[in-house]
């Protein structure tokens, strides 16, 4: 997909930050350094767009980023980073939680892992956390340059059983470093895109529409 433009435009600290608007929106969320901004940027072939983080942990906010006038890619805070105290930590979850639960339609979750470490068991969590809220989720195990091709089938297997998915198709071996994988990840995005308006607006399409 050739993306012409895309703009950061906010940084949501506080729930009535939080975009409500009829664009859908795709939300991409993983452990701090898992190579989430790298991913983000190359989906959009942009050198740099989502900032790199230099100081992970440090970013406490929901970036919003309007693609093509039409969505949102939306950067949610990284978790799983040693130095924060106990406090940032809460302070993390309150705020993601606060994004899902807010009244819009959900988002399609992008769960990045590592292909490389693996899912580890803050990822596990954060998956069962997404499915207990009904979200979509799309799982991208990143960085798959790093792991020679004859190993992939059973790092893929790993990493679903980690995960504890059954299901392995639902998980996309990606690199941002060779692209590999960023048109399957494209192809879930644009089939949640053309899904259209009954995961836009639920509100109004419930009172119309019954089912
Ligand atoms: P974030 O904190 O999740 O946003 O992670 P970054 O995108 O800042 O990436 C963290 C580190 O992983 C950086 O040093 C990146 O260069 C590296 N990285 C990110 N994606 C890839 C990838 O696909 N392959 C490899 N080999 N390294 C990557």
């Amino acid at each position: 997909m050739k993306i012409d433009s895309a703009e950061h435009v906010r940084a949501a600290h506080v729930d009535g930050q939080f975009i409500r608007d009829d664009r859908p929106q795709i939300a991409f969320v993983g452990r701090s350094n898992v190579g989430k901004s790298s991913l983000m940027n190359r989906l959009l072939g942009r050198k740099k767009l989502a900032r790199i983080s230099s100081r992970p942990g440090r970013t406490r906010a929901v970036h919003y980023y309007l693609i093509e006038r039409r969505f949102y890619f939306v950067d949610l805070p990284g978790y799983g980073y040693a130095k924060v105290s106990e406090t940032e930590r809460r302070n993390w979850a309150a705020l993601v939680d606060r994004y899902f639960r807010s009244p819009q339609a959900p988002p399609l979750v992008v769960l990045i892992v590592d292909a490389k470490v693996g899912a580890t068991p803050l990822d596990a969590q954060a998956l069962e956390y997404l499915t207990s809220l009904e979200v979509p989720v799309a799982v991208a195990a990143t960085k798959v340059d790093r792991v020679p091709r004859g190993k992939r089938s059973a790092k893929l297997a790993e990493v679903a059983r980690n995960l504890g998915m059954t299901d392995r198709s639902r998980i996309i071996l990606v690199s941002a470093t060779s692209g590999e994988g960023t048109k399957e990840l494209w192809r879930e995005i644009t089939a949640f895109l053309r899904a259209g308006p009954q995961g836009l607006d639920r509100g109004a399409e419930e009172e119309e529409h019954d089912g």
